[in-house]
C-alpha cells in the first residue's frame, strides 16, 4: 500500500475544488484498510473517508489522511420468494448498483438511478429520490471501527434513519469505514411513479407497460434535463436539505406566499421546497466569479470553474441569511463540508 503526500483532491470531488491532502491512501479490501489503520505513523493522525466525493465542499486543505474507500464486487448472500440479499463493496459505484439491479429485475432501487457517488456512501445520509429512500431497501452494512479497527454489523434500526439523515452523520460520525452494505430487493415489484414528473416522462417515452428499466430509464431522462453534469459544471447536488416545518408555522407562509411549495411528510410535518425558497430570494441563475446557483434548479450551487470551497461557502451563507430574512426559516446544509 502506497501513502502519498501532498495530493490534490480536484478529481476527488465532484464540485472540482482544487485542495490539498496532507495524506492519501486507496484500499480495495478490509484486510487492506486495517493495515493502513494499523501503521503506526499515522495513529494519531485524522482520517477523511472519501467515497465519490459528491456530497463534499472542501473549504480549506485536507490535515488528515485521506482513506479512498475502492471495495468492489457484488453477490447475492440469500434469497427467498419474495426478497434476494445483495451484499456490495463500499467502493462500487451507485448507480452501477442500479444498473446490476435492474438488469436482473431485482426491483426497489430504479428511482434512485443516476445519484452519483459510492455503494459506501448510500446509507450515510439515507440517499433519496423520486419518493423512494436507501432504507427501504436497506439491509445491514459492515463498518471498520476506525480505533479499534474491529469489524461490526449495523442493522437497519442501528443506523437510525431519517429524512437525508442517519446515524453516521451524527452520534457515531467519523467513527466508522464503510465497507459494504447488503440490500433486500423485491423479486415481484411494486411501482413507484406518483412522484415528480416520473409518470408524464414515461407517456413521453410511449411506455405501454411498466418495467423496472422503464422507471429507471425515465428518471434518468429527467435527471439529465434538469442537472448540471459534474463532469462539465461543479457541484454536489442538493446544497441544502429541505426544511420540515410544522404544519401550523407553513399555514401562516402560505397565506403569505400563497405559491410556497410544501408536502405533508409521515411526521405530520410540512417538508418545504428549498428550491423554491432560494428561487424567490433571486438566486435562480446567480453568479458570482465562478461559484453560482443553477439556472434550473436553485437548490443546487455550482462551480463554473476555479471557483474556491470558500467562495462557494460564502455564496451558501448569502443564501441562508436571505431565505431566513424572507421566510423566517433556517436552511441547514446537506452537503458536508470539510
Ligand atoms: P462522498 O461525497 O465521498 O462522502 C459523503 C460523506 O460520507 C462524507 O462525510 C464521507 O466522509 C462519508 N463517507 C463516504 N463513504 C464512506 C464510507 N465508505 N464509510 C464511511 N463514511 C463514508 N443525494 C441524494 O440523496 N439524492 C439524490 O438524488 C442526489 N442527487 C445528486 C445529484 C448530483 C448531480 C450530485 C453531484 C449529487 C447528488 N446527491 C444526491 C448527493 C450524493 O450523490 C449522495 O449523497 C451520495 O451518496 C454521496 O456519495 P459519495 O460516495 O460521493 O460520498
Ligand atoms: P422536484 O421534482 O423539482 O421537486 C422539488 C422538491 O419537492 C423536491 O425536493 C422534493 O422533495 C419535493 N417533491 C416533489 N414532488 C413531491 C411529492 N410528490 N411528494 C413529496 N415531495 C415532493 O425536485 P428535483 O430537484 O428535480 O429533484 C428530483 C428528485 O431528485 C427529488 O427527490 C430530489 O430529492 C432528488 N435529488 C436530490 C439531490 C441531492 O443532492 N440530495 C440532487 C438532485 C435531485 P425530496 O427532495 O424530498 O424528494
Amino acid at each position: 500500500m502506497e501513502i502519498k503526500e501532498n495530493i490534490s483532491l480536484r478529481k476527488y470531488n465532484t464540485f472540482g475544488i482544487d485542495v490539498q491532502a496532507k495524506y492519501f491512501a486507496s484500499f480495495d479490501s478490509i484486510e487492506q484498510l486495517q493495515d493502513i489503520l494499523l501503521l503506526p505513523n499515522f495513529q494519531h493522525e485524522s482520517k477523511l473517508i472519501l467515497g465519490g466525493g459528491s456530497n463534499i465542499l472542501f473549504t480549506k486543505n485536507v490535515a488528515a489522511l485521506v482513506l479512498k474507500n475502492e471495495i468492489s464486487g457484488i453477490e447475492v448472500v440469500e434469497e427467498d420468494d419474495q426478497f434476494v440479499f445483495l451484499k456490495a463493496g463500499a467502493g462500487i459505484a451507485w448507480h452501477e448498483l442500479v444498473k446490476y439491479c435492474v438488469h436482473h429485475q431485482y426491483a426497489g432501487v430504479e428511482n434512485l438511478a443516476l445519484i452519483p457517488g459510492n455503494v459506501g456512501a448510500s446509507p450515510m445520509q439515507n440517499i433519496g429520490a423520486y419518493g423512494v429512500e436507501v432504507k427501504e431497501v436497506f439491509h445491514s452494512l459492515e463498518a471498520i471501527h476506525i480505533n479499534s479497527k474491529e469489524k461490526v454489523v449495523f442493522t437497519k434500526s442501528d443506523c437510525e434513519f431519517g429524512y437525508r439523515e442517519s446515524v453516521f452523520k451524527h452520534a457515531q460520525r467519523n467513527q466508522f469505514v464503510i465497507t459494504s452494505v447488503t440490500y433486500r430487493l423485491l423479486k415481484k415489484p411494486k411501482y413507484n411513479i406518483a412522484y415528480g414528473a416520473i409518470a408524464k416522462e414515461l407517456e413521453v417515452m410511449g411506455v405501454q407497460e411498466l418495467s423496472i428499466s422503464s422507471i429507471a430509464q425515465a428518471v434518468i431522462n429527467i435527471r439529465n434535463s434538469k442537472l448540471p453534469n459534474p463532469e462539465s459544471i461543479g457541484n454536489a447536488g442538493s446544497f441544502f436539505k429541505n426544511p420540515e416545518l410544522p404544519k401550523t408555522q407553513f399555514d401562516v407562509l402560505k397565506m403569505e406566499f400563497p405559491d410556497i411549495v410544501g408536502y405533508m411528510n409521515e411526521m405530520d410535518k410540512v417538508k418545504v421546497a428549498a428550491g423554491w425558497l432560494i428561487e424567490q430570494c433571486g438566486w435562480k441563475g446567480y453568479r458570482k466569479g465562478d461559484a453560482g446557483c443553477h439556472d434550473k434548479q436553485a437548490l443546487v450551487l455550482v462551480n463554473f470553474g476555479h471557483a474556491t470551497g470558500t467562495e462557494i461557502h460564502n455564496l451558501s451563507e448569502e443564501i441562508i441569511s436571505t431565505v431566513t430574512a424572507k421566510f423566517g426559516i433556517l436552511l441547514e446544509r446537506e452537503v458536508n463540508i470539510f
